[in-house]
């Protein structure tokens, strides 16, 4: 049997999956780090947190499966985006801890790039809005506050890249300063239409090109794994951000194809296939991914508060005492009874960019009880996401003709239905819901030759679908309902 294994550097956990031959999860191990914040609104991990947990369950999921390293064909790494580290070219020691894609510290810098009118500019060359979540002005913040930074980076002494590239680095013997362009296109320096580092943006970030890793495609060998680790030498045949891993492990391959996750949040990607859309509703253009050479693109919207609402309804208001229960007490009442709840705890995502919205419930009555109110956040759930999915469809032309779902959330069947119900269109959940781990997986083998476009396409299977089955009269009841209750929650705080 033959094997490849999937990397998946996550925000709070690094994992190492083990697929086989066919495509089957066979095993896999994760471990935990430590989330640092230094100060309100800033986040940070250990770099060397990331690499070790990395290391360990890339040995620990070979050791736990009890197969011969001989037999894993190729590695596909996939990662948090847009966290950002600086290393010494030389001894690859981080001069700072890596900035997390959450941490808000060049907040400022945004501000004055905005203040500039460059946010037309930067739109129109990377996808992106101008924002401190992506790795661009994390990177100035790093060269202009660690002693000494810029000085090195000028004589070419210092590589940047986001986690796909400083696990690439640390873990070939040939130390690659790679990335790949799904992970370049987050960096707000990455010009999608050329596909490459954009000298304007570099100049106006003040960002020394020396310090830039080689953009490679998400699917290609860019280095052996160091015989170190493991006592044999396995291709690293594969880069990709989690979402965009998550879309290829989800086998959307044709525009127009659209997957979500619910997981904390949630996280949607549309295949738009050759040519970037550009949104007129406030989503995101990105890459799908990009494979011999050629770029697929894709639109990405998120909800802020998607899964994390189940949690508030367990761990605030302690209605239910297990997420999985919030299924069954929903299922209890025969519909909301007219209870909307906007669960905009920190702002409100695409397409509403809200960030001064909050969180609301309305439409109470006397007879609401605990299963409306329960009821009505799952819900929520579904409706935001068909918000995004409406704007998708809107912007990109394109009819999707199923939703695929993964994500821990996805586990819940009222809101697979309740989601189909509400966006009108089937909704499928795959065999396997480690698409992101699965997706990276899929890269990987294919950059080795161990599976063709026809095997990847097998790969995938489908587990449940859930089909629309709402009266029009009841969907569209809903959905006005919802939006005058988004309406209620928008601007709320001054
Ligand atoms: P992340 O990767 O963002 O940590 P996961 O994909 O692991 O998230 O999903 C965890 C989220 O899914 C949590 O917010 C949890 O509340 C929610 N969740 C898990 N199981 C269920 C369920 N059966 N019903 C509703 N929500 C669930």
């Amino acid at each position: 049997m033959k094997y490849v294994i999937a990397l998946d550097q996550g925000t709070t956990s690094s994992r190492a999956v083990l697929f086989d031959q066919q495509g089957r999860l066979t095993a896999s191990c994760a471990m935990e780090f430590k989330q640092i914040y230094p100060h309100p609104g800033w986040v940070e991990h250990d770099p060397s947190d990331i690499l070790h947990t990395q290391i360990s369950t890339l040995k620990g999921v070979v050791e736990k499966a009890g197969i011969d390293p001989k037999d894993v064909q190729a590695i596909g790494i996939t990662n948090q985006r847009e966290t950002t580290l600086l290393w010494d070219k030389q001894s690859g020691k981080p001069v700072y801890n890596a900035i997390v894609w959450q941490c808000r510290r060049t907040a400022p810098l945004i501000e004055r790039l905005k203040a500039d009118g460059l946010s037309n500019v930067i739109r129109d060359k990377t996808g992106l809005i101008p924002d401190a979540y992506f790795s661009g002005t994390k990177l100035q913040w790093l060269l202009d506050n660690v002693e000494g930074a810029r000085a090195r980076a000028e004589k070419g002494e210092l590589c940047f890249g986001t986690v796909d590239s400083f696990l690439a680095y640390n873990l070939t013997k040939e130390k690659a300063h790679v990335t790949d362009a799904t992970n370049a296109a987050r960096t707000m320096l990455f010009n999608l239409r050329a596909q490459q580092w954009d000298e304007m943006l570099l100049r106006i970030l003040d960002i020394p090109p020396s310090v830039l890793p080689h953009v490679v495609d998400s699917a290609q060998v860019v280095g052996m794994l160091d015989k170190a680790i493991l006592g044999v030498e396995i291709p690293i045949a594969a880069l990709a951000g989690d979402q965009h891993a998550a879309l290829f492990g989800q086998a959307c391959f044709a525009s127009g194809m659209v997957k979500n996750t619910y997981g904390t949040g949630c996280f949607m990607l549309m295949n738009t296939g050759s040519t970037p859309v550009v949104s007129q509703n406030s989503l995101l253009t990105t890459l799908a991914w990009r494979v011999d050479g050629t770029p697929t693109y894709a639109l990405e919207g998120s909800v802020f508060i998607g899964g994390a609402v189940v949690q508030w309804l367990r761990d605030e208001m302690h209605l239910i005492q297990t997420a999985p229960e919030s299924e069954k007490v929903a299922l209890s009442v025969n519909d909301n009874a007219g209870v909307y709840l906007v669960p905009a705890f920190t702002g409100l995502g695409a397409p509403h960019w809200d960030m001064y919205a909050r969180g609301t419930i309305v439409g109470l009555t006397r007879g609401t009880g605990r299963a409306h109110i329960v009821r009505a956040a799952l819900e929520s759930i579904a409706l935001q996401t068909r918000d995004v999915l409406e704007a998708m469809a809107r912007d990109s032309g394109l009819k999707p003709s199923a939703l695929r779902a993964d994500g821990g959330a996805s586990a819940n069947n009222f809101l697979m239905q309740f989601q189909a119900d509400v966006a009108d269109l089937g909704v499928v959940r795959p065999r396997i819901t480690e698409t992101t781990a699965l997706g990276a997986a899929m890269l990987a083998g294919r950059a080795v030759g161990l599976w063709s476009d026809v095997d990847l396409n097998r790969i995938w299977q489908s587990d449940c679908a859930f089909t629309p089955s709402m009266a029009p009269a009841v969907r569209e009841q809903l959905l006005a309902g919802w939006q005058k209750a988004v309406s209620r929650a928008k601007g709320w705080i001054e």
